[in-house]
């Protein structure tokens, strides 16, 4: 038998229990989490990329990727503090900061008066480790946004000097724009003066893989980056360079530790792929975003309770719709897989020629073959036959390249977005006759999705404002 004290204890005990019960269970806290940007990416790149792959893997409809299977879905509205179609500053301060600012600002109040704590240092200063990642220079706009406050985006060199003053412990993907400064004179390179402030850096493929947790504060550039400090596109990528998911996949083996840690990873080229409105480009370079969600997801695999993944863009980029007027209501997307380079790539080459070949007849024959050869465009074992008018066109383009037909600037800007006129037709010929089409050569003002899964994910149901995710992320952390 009992005793009374006995028996209050027991009852006590029962009372306890159930008022455990009775209260709501307690949501895990977001340690780990995983912040990717695919810059321009709107929904219709995720969808033409899902539908790309669908069409090459001879099925009908959406291939899922990583992200487009997490459970959370949103749709953020993006617009800048001064203007209705954001930029990636803008719209980056917005994801770092929680706040609206001006076109160009990085990560100041819209006056660029008042400097605006980003999320990765709050949470360095909570003591988790901070991984900054892009594929673009990493004092691009987008990464900028997450370490700097400065007035205007073009400000390179004092951004990369606040990179090096973030006390972050890695930095990878891109290299600095300008290192010298914009008249490259400055007494101390971006380099040094990161080195100064204890970064190692790696800008070779050995010493990447040699880096460990024990390397302290890191910077790890790409091995093959482009003049504008950005890795190449994923189309023109070979062997020889180091893809975005590697610096995604040594970032975490760098920062995992007990406290936690805040990983942002851009895809920048997303955005410049839609910008020249080269279909192939993009759905390559959202492949290449998707790789990287793929590391985060390995990792989520072991801490899926203490794990967040969000995924979303900062701005849609050209308005890319999947369709076009010209084949209704066909699509044949896997004509995309014909295209070898990107338009940055093929410009190059088609330059080369024309300087080359002094006979005009010889060099639009060389041109044309070379819009074969890289775009399978009249080639007829590809079924790509050109009819007269898409001829027609490419010899135009010719002609304009050679600079020998009349047109203002502005008929060129709305016929080839300032790229090379041969390059943008055999682009624009291949992405119509994919059934693709583009409104724009900029940014876009439509809402973005938003993809999350994990510890706090359910916060990114719904519609909202871009201001409010870095809301949301900080809920998710408990760290406001
Ligand atoms: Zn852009």
């Amino acid at each position: 038998m009992l005793t009374k004290t006995k028996q209050f204890s027991a009852k006590l005990f029962l009372l306890f229990f159930l008022i455990i019960m009775m209260l709501p269970a307690q949501a895990q806290k977001a340690k780990y989490v995983f912040f990717f940007i695919g810059d321009g990416m709107g929904i219709a790149a995720v969808a033409t990329n899902q539908a790309y792959l669908a069409a090459i893997n001879d099925t009908s409809g959406f291939q899922n990727l990583s992200f487009t299977a997490f459970p959370a879905l949103g749709l953020a509205t993006t617009y800048a503090g001064n203007r209705f179609i954001t930029c990636s500053a803008a719209a980056g301060t917005a994801l770092a900061t929680g706040n609206k600012t001006s076109i160009n600002t990085i990560s100041m109040d819209s006056r660029r008066e008042n400097k605006l704590v980003t999320i990765a240092e709050e949470a360095r200063n909570h003591g988790l480790k901070v991984g900054i990642i892009s594929s673009v220079s990493i004092d691009h706009a987008t990464p900028a946004t997450f370490y700097a406050h400065q007035p205007d985006r073009n400000m390179y060199y004092e951004i990369s000097l606040d990179l090096a003053k973030s006390n972050f412990d890695f930095f990878g993907g891109g290299g600095f724009y300008q290192p010298f400064g914009k008249n490259g004179d400055a007494s101390i390179s971006s380099y040094d003066f990161a080195k100064q402030n204890g970064y190692t850096i790696t800008q070779t493929r050995a010493d990447f893989n040699n880096l460990t947790p024990a390397s302290g504060k890191v910077i790890a550039t790409g091995n093959v980056l482009e003049s504008s400090g950005a890795l190449r596109y994923l189309i023109d990528q070979t062997v020889e360079d180091i893809p975005l998911q590697d610096f995604v996949k040594k970032g975490i083996e760098i920062l995992d530790n007990k406290k936690g840690f805040f990983i942002m990873c851009e895809e920048g080229k997303i955005d410049w792929a839609a910008h020249s409105n080269d279909g192939a480009a993009l759905v390559n370079n959202v492949l290449a975003l998707d790789e990287a969600v793929k590391m985060a997801m390995d990792f989520y695999k072991k801490h899926s309770k203490e794990t967040l993944i969000i995924v979303t863009a900062d701005h849609e980029t050209g308005g890319l719709a999947m369709g076009w007027a010209g084949t209704k209501y066909e699509s044949n997307l896997g004509l995309l897989q014909n295209q070898e380079m990107s338009l940055e790539y093929f410009s190059v080459l088609v330059d080369s020629i024309i300087k080359n070949t002094p006979d005009e007849v010889v060099a639009l024959t060389a041109t044309m073959a070379a819009v074969k050869k890289y775009f399978g465009l009249d080639d007829e074992t590809r079924n790509l036959q050109l009819k007269p008018d898409e001829k027609q066109m490419l010899e135009t383009a010719f002609h304009e390249a050679k600079g020998t037909v009349e047109k203002s600037k502005f008929e060129f800007y709305l016929e080839y977005g300032g790229n090379n006129p041969v390059a943008a037709t055999a682009v624009k010929i291949l992405n119509h006759r994919a059934g693709l089409s583009w409104g724009s050569y900029a940014h876009t003002g439509i809402p973005v999705p938003v993809y999350a899964i994990g510890a706090g994910s359910e916060l990114f149901d719904g519609y909202f404002d871009n201001t409010d995710i870095p809301k949301k992320i900080y809920k998710a952390m408990k760290l406001k």
